[in-house]
């Protein structure tokens, strides 16, 4: 899964030189100028990770920072603060209001790049690593296999591409919209009740014949989740 980092910065020879520089490791890049315009796109769809400019035009990046962190569908999206300041007090703050990590301007590339990925790994382990385990399931990324208590369960491609989004944050809900992106990809037309029908195929071949406790929570009218609470008792 291409990792989604969400730029947020107004000055261009800035913006061009980190979307250059994260397009080239792999990333899908977004970008905002505007502090609004930002929060609004997190909101509506959550990326992988945020870079945030302190100063910005309307609002600044603390403040952003801190709307992140407040609001539940968001709260744990990892934000690496940028700056030219590099005070110790405003590192401080940035850590204070929610930030992740913190990176000075002008830095060179390789070491934003090097911050992501070590921030990356600890917020969404399942990105880099080559298994995911979680309540009974267990995913081998590298071999594509997927087992639950020792069962081998076998899944089409895109019911592994569904399990793995949802088990890379255990009881996060997403919405059908978010797993079509994520699944599907953007470019590709495919109805939302698509997603209805994986999730029906992927609960089927994890639940199996012996009605294992359901790990696929539906969230009427939200969308779909890893169930905690079943995982836990399974
Ligand atoms: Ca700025």
């Amino acid at each position: 899964m291409t990792p989604r980092i969400l730029i947020v910065e107004d000055e261009p020879a800035q913006v061009e030189v980190l979307k250059y520089n994260l397009a080239n490791q792999g990333y899908a890049v977004q970008v905002s100028a505007r502090g609004e315009e930002a929060m609004l796109l997190v909101e509506e769809d959550p990326p992988d990770l945020v870079i945030l400019d302190w100063m910005l035009p309307d609002t600044s990046g603390i403040e952003i920072c801190r709307q992140i962190r407040t609001r539940k569908e968001t709260r744990d999206i990892p934000v690496i603060m940028l700056t030219a300041r590099g005070e110790e007090e405003d590192r401080v703050r940035g850590f204070e209001n929610g930030a992740d990590d913190y990176v000075v301007k002008p830095f060179s590339p390789k070491e934003m790049v090097a911050r992501i990925q070590a921030v990356l790994r600890r917020s969404q382990p399942g990105l880099t690593e080559e298994a995911l385990e979680y309540g009974g399931i267990r995913m081998d990324l590298g071999a594509h296999k997927v087992f639950r208590d020792d069962r081998v369960v076998h899944l089409g491609p895109t019911e592994f591409r569904l399990l793995r989004i949802l088990l890379e944050r255990p009881g996060r809900v997403f919405s059908r919209e978010q797993l079509l992106d994520k699944a599907w990809g953007r470019d590709i037309y495919v109805e939302l009740r698509t997603v209805d029908v994986h999730i029906r195929r992927l609960r089927k071949a994890l639940n199996g014949d012996n009605a294992a406790p359901d790990l696929i929570r539906t969230v009427r009218g939200s969308g779909y989740a890893i169930d905690v609470e079943n995982a836990k008792a399974s």
